[in-house]
Parts: structure tokens; C-alpha cells; sequence
């Protein structure tokens, strides 16, 4: 059992009453992480169903954290853009989810993995991928870095095949001590006009993952995409695919700039590894590797 003392302790969320008729008011801490006992959570389910039903599709949803136990930990996590999020660990479903094939060809295992753990996102419940798509890049990257922690712990450790030689290379990492030290909040501004050397005024947001998804479906893919779709307007008139085509080169190189200085908040997840087989540096990361979602997975 790895030491979750740095674990934030669970919190109700605001929206979900416990029902005081079913729930057992018993609350055990183990290792700093209060637990909520099984039927605590099932008394938080709905009023609408059965106690059967009602504790079947709440063991549906538990992950056995420790032998013997049938509890489940449960995290709250303020975002870095405001609000909180109610996460559960990955569960045997979810890494099904996340190593489906038609997903991953459609490129929306990911979101499907994210939503599948998000319990409750800002008050809304229950969270569908669209609603995770929506999200600041940051906000979802944090988010999946948490549902990782929460699920295996701290110490994680992961294949990340070198780009240049291709040697498997074996990383391991503690979240705490690296990704989560960097995290930092947005500003309360969504929005950000910058004046171009020319006197025009961009008006641009951040980075989500609908720019990602627009990203993906494009046939037409460029490592700037998704800086470039955070232009929403040129001299207030909204931004469309051409705008980006009406400035000159001093403008575009100023608003790259600025987009690069001002991405938002979150986490840092790039890792820097030499490889063994080349002796050569390399970065990754995180989110990028589907063995940091399956810690120990091996690739014969
Ligand atoms: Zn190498």
C-alpha cells in the first residue's frame, strides 16, 4: 500500500445529500485517506431505487482497494481553473475502456476513460465525454494525472519506447514529487486581447480538449493547430480558419509568442529520460503514454 498520507481527504460533494435512512455513519482513516464504507456510498446513490439495486450498481462502481476491504476511496480535486471534480480509481472497466481498440482508433478512448472516472464534474453528475471534451487542457490533464494517483499510487512506473532507437526504456516517477510541485491555477480571465506589431488586436482563449478533437477529426493536421484555434477574434470580428492566413509574418510570430506565454494553468508532465540504448535524452509526456494509464504493463 503505497502512502496516500498526502491525500486530500474525501469531501461530499455539495450537490449529493447523504439519504441519513440507509447511510452507516461510519467512517474509518486509514493512512490519512478517510474511507467511505460501501453502503455509505450506496445511501448516496438516488432515492429512486431499490437497496438492492442500489448496492449492487454502487459495488458495480467500487474498486477493491485493499484485500479483505470492499471499500472505495473516492477524491475531491479543485481544478486549476476553478471548481472541483469528484474522481474514483480506474477500474478493470476503465482500462478496458482505455486499451479498446475502436477507441483508440477513433481517438476517444482517453475521453471516454476520463469521463468514466469523474464522478461528478462541477456539480454535474453523471459526466459524459463530451463534458470532459469541454474542459481546459489543463484542467483534463491534472485531472487524469489525479485518477492515476488516486488508482495506483504514487510511485508510478511505466515503459516509454525511445523515439530514436526505439529501446523500451523504464521510467519511474513520484507524482508527488514532480508533477503535482508545478501545478498552478489560470488566471479568472478566460479571454486576453494582445495588440500585433501591426496595430491589429487578437482577442484568444486556452487550450481544451475540443481543440484537441478538432484536432484529430482534421484531415489536415499541423503542430500548430491547436495553438492557432485558440485565436477567437481579429480586430473584433470572430475568428475563422482563414484568420490566421490575414496576418503577416511579424503578427504571427508575436501572437505565437503570446499564446506560448500565457497557456493557462495545470500540471507539467513533460519527463526527460537519457536512454539506455543510446545514451541519448529524450522527453515524453505523461498523458502521451498509454503505459503511464497501465502502470507495469509490459511490452514483450
Ligand atoms: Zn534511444
Amino acid at each position: 500500500m503505497q502512502d496516500q498520507s498526502q491525500k486530500q481527504a474525501t469531501r461530499q460533494p455539495s450537490d449529493v445529500k447523504p439519504q441519513p435512512a440507509v447511510v452507516v455513519e461510519e467512517q474509518t482513516r486509514e493512512g490519512g485517506v478517510i474511507v467511505e464504507r460501501a453502503d455509505r456510498v450506496a445511501g448516496n446513490a438516488g432515492t429512486k431505487m431499490g437497496d438492492d439495486e442500489r448496492i449492487r450498481k454502487t459495488v458495480d462502481m467500487l474498486t477493491v482497494t485493499s484485500p479483505g476491504h470492499r471499500e472505495t476511496v473516492t477524491d475531491t480535486v479543485d481544478l486549476p481553473g476553478g471548481g472541483m471534480a469528484t474522481i474514483k480509481p480506474a477500474g478493470s472497466n476503465e482500462e478496458r475502456i482505455i486499451t479498446n481498440l475502436a477507441l483508440q482508433e477513433n481517438g476517444t478512448a482517453g475521453d471516454e476513460w476520463l469521463a468514466a472516472c469523474v464522478l461528478n464534474l462541477r456539480g454535474k453528475s453523471p459526466v459524459k465525454a463530451d463534458d470532459v471534451v469541454a474542459m481546459l487542457y489543463g484542467d483534463r490533464i491534472y485531472l487524469a494525472v489525479r485518477i492515476v494517483y488516486l488508482t495506483y499510487g504514487d510511485e508510478i512506473e511505466f515503459d516509454v519506447a525511445c523515439p530514436r532507437c526505439g529501446e523500451e526504456n523504464a521510467l519511474g516517477i513520484s507524482l508527488t514529487e514532480t508533477v503535482f510541485k508545478t501545478l498552478k491555477p489560470y488566471p479568472a480571465e478566460r479571454e486576453f486581447d494582445v495588440t500585433l506589431p501591426s496595430g491589429r488586436v487578437a482577442r484568444y482563449g486556452f487550450r481544451t480538449g475540443l481543440h484537441s478533437r478538432m484536432k484529430r477529426d482534421s484531415d489536415d493536421r499541423s503542430l500548430l493547430d491547436e495553438m492557432m484555434m485558440r485565436l477567437k477574434a481579429l480586430d473584433g470580428v470572430s475568428a475563422s480558419a482563414k484568420s490566421w492566413d490575414q496576418l503577416d509574418g511579424r503578427d504571427r510570430a508575436a501572437l505565437r509568442s503570446e499564446l506560448i506565454r500565457n497557456q493557462g494553468g495545470g500540471v507539467d508532465t513533460l519527463v526527460t529520460n537519457t536512454c539506455k540504448g543510446c545514451r541519448r535524452k529524450f522527453t515524453t509526456l505523461l498523458e502521451e503514454n498509454l503505459n503511464f494509464f497501465l502502470p507495469g504493463l509490459r511490452r514483450s
